[in-house]
């Protein structure tokens, strides 16, 4: 994609968010957009940073190390947003700011004794499978008190908030449901005394309606790069 079609989308992308917070009475610049950069060049996303974007999502460890090589002239923010395997936590651990799909304990356990203790704290986010998909990661809502407690004693680990994926669907209405239980879940630890105050969702479909529901960061790739191209 052109320099010039890549700046016009996220000026878009960023004038939607601040159009839909201040519909739905949220705080202007509350919301946090992360531009989702899997299978994006190093050039995309070069050209997405000199358009003062900072935070950058990725899913596939190996890919996301080698373009952040790319980028030691710049302060990036960077989100692990993929499925995490066990034997990738250390590359996480050591390379990210923060990881958006925690759903095991080993995992988390891992990720806290292969945080470099010269870095922050890792910030964490638990998915939730809110949906309850075969097909989707996450734990279920009764798994997450206990889980949450347990990172919270975690040093290296700094227990953020809460992550989803919700099924597909183009109906605003069917999108809020989820959403709005994501939000019952974030306040339920809030009440837990948990010290919580992310809800990553949203993403190209459904930014609006999450944000309408209390998103704090969206997930954003195709609006800003275009259809994603695996091959
Ligand atoms: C790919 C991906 C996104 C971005 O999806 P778009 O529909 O392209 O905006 C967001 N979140 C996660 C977890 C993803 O894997």
């Amino acid at each position: 994609m052109t320099t010039q079609n890549l700046a016009s989308n996220l000026a878009a992308v960023k004038l939607h968010i601040a159009n839909i917070e201040q519909q739905h009475q949220r705080n202007s610049g509350e919301v946090c957009l992360i531009a989702v950069s899997k299978t994006r060049s190093v050039q995309e996303i070069r050209i997405l940073a000199e358009q003062g974007q900072i935070h950058f999502g990725e899913n596939y460890v190996q890919e996301s190390i080698d373009k952040m090589a790319e980028f030691t002239d710049i302060q990036l923010i960077w989100h692990f947003i993929g499925p995490i395997q066990k034997n990738k936590t250390k590359l996480i651990a050591e390379n990210f700011s923060w990881v958006h799909c925690v759903e095991r304990e080993l995992v988390a356990i891992r990720l806290n004794n292969q945080r470099p203790p010269v870095l922050p704290a890792l910030n964490i986010c638990l998915q939730i499978n809110i949906d309850n998909e075969d097909s989707k990661s996450g734990i279920t809502p009764g798994e997450l008190l206990p889980l949450a407690k347990t990172i919270q004693q975690l040093p290296n680990l700094k227990l953020r908030g809460l992550m989803a994926i919700p099924s597909v669907t183009q109906e605003f209405e069917q999108q809020s449901v989820a959403f709005q239980k994501m939000a019952d879940l974030l306040s339920e630890l809030q009440q837990n005394d948990l010290d919580v105050d992310t809800l990553s969702m949203g993403m190209s479909n459904d930014f609006e309606a999450a944000i309408a529901f209390g998103s704090t960061m969206v997930r954003i790739g195709t609006a800003i790069f275009g259809p994603r191209d695996y091959s």
